[in-house]
């Protein structure tokens, strides 16, 4: 299939990889971190990590969209369809879990409506079919998922579709990697050592690679907007230890097919239409971040759940010993929880990012890597 057979040879992957070990200083560590949940699952589909030198460490940064959300959002949608509410959503935010245990899907199964969607277009359907009932959009993600919310928006609107809002969790990449840089509580604990970054595919066919250019200069750290295929995330891993040798902190654009510098513009202008910067967010594992996230701008507020509802602010924090939160500062691996791959697995995952196709326990669970380790402990601790 043209455009992935090409990425996925192993003749390329092999010569890639004796170029990144020749190229790699034995001298040194190179901590480099993928922002997105995309190059965590393609690292360990495709085994990436087993064709890099030992000193070359992936480190999986806060870039799955349903893994960052912080539980009382969740309690607050759940809260939003216990009221009488049909809440629609993503299909991977339903299984997340909330506080107490509960969950979108098991607030389903008790009778709540809420409703898995593809698109905003699926959650406008459903107003205008149930003209009788409030119907919110929870809406989650980066910048990718931001322009389609904007249109639902815009068309809610200009239809004046009086039953339909927006809970709006729209969040921002460059703010949450220059955060993980800045963070003087992370500088203070020596957790922030990343040598280089990854930037997202999918987000930066939106904004484009110019917003990353502000903190590679200024935190001197370089950036490589890498595709998602094998190839992909080797060439930008060269391109990455490349610039580190020499000193550099640029930002290459890797995924040339897809990237431009400027990025969509159409789909830019219409996210500026329509929302506008928050002056926090909290994030699941790094807190409140300044200017992280969107709200809806006053011209659109009556599309507004979190203005049209009273929301109760939660206090739910992660189920005891899950790391899900050090994990999405990329300082632990889902390796580090003692629950992973006992307790929590995707058939019963007690933290986000074992929920979500992104997340980096699903990644580290799903293409069996560590599955055998953790049998041979189990036998081991049987026998014992
Ligand atoms: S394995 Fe499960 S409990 Fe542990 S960090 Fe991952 S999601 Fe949380």
């Amino acid at each position: 299939m043209k455009y992935v057979d090409e990425f996925r040879d192993k003749a390329i992957a092999k010569k890639l990889a004796a170029e990144i070990a020749g190229e790699a200083d034995p001298g040194r560590q190179y901590n480099l971190m993928e922002f997105c949940g995309g190059h965590t699952h393609a690292i360990f589909r495709y085994g990436v990590q087993d064709l890099m030198p030992d000193n070359v460490d992936f480190v999986h940064g806060p870039g799955c969209p349903v893994c960052v959300l912080p539980i009382p959002r969740i309690d607050n949608a759940i809260e939003l369809a216990t009221q009488g509410a049909i809440v629609c959503t993503y299909g991977d935010m339903m299984r997340v879990p909330a506080s107490r245990k509960n969950s979108l899907i098991k607030a389903k199964a008790a009778g709540s409506d809420i409703r898995m969607v593809y698109s905003t277009q699926d959650a406008l359907k459903i107003a205008r079919d149930n003209p009788d009932r409030e119907v919110v959009f929870f809406a989650i993600g980066f910048e990718t998922t931001t322009p389609p919310t904007a249109v639902a928006i815009k068309a809610a609107f200009a239809e004046k579709l009086a039953n339909f809002t927006v809970f709006c969790n729209h969040v921002l990449t460059p703010a949450a990697i220059q955060h993980i840089l800045q963070s003087p509580e992370l500088r203070a604990l020596g957790q922030v050592q990343i040598d280089g970054f990854y930037g997202p595919s999918h987000v930066s066919s939106i904004i484009g690679s110019a917003p990353y250019d502000y903190f590679a200069e200024e935190f001197q750290k370089p950036v490589v907007i890498a595709g998602f295929e094998p190839l992909d995330v080797m060439q930008s891993t060269l391109m990455l230890i490349r610039q580190i040798n020499r000193g550099r902190f640029e930002v290459q654009n890797q995924y040339t097919r897809v990237v431009t510098p400027e990025g969509n513009e159409k789909a830019q202008a219409i996210v500026r239409e329509v929302f506008e910067l928050r002056r926090s967010f909290e994030w699941r594992g790094l807190g409140e971040v300044p200017y992280s996230a969107l709200k809806i701008k006053e011209e659109f507020a009556g599309f507004d759940a979190e203005r049209r509802f009273a929301l109760t602010k939660s206090t739910g924090k992660d189920v005891k010993g899950c790391e899900c939160p050090a994990i999405l500062r990329g300082v632990k691996k889902p390796t580090d929880c003692t629950l992973f791959g006992t307790v929590c697995t995707p058939d019963n995952p007690q933290g986000s990012c074992m929920v979500s196709s992104e997340g980096s326990c699903a990644a580290y669970w799903s293409y069996g890597r560590f599955r055998l380790d953790i049998a041979k402990g189990k036998a081991g601790e049987a026998a014992e």
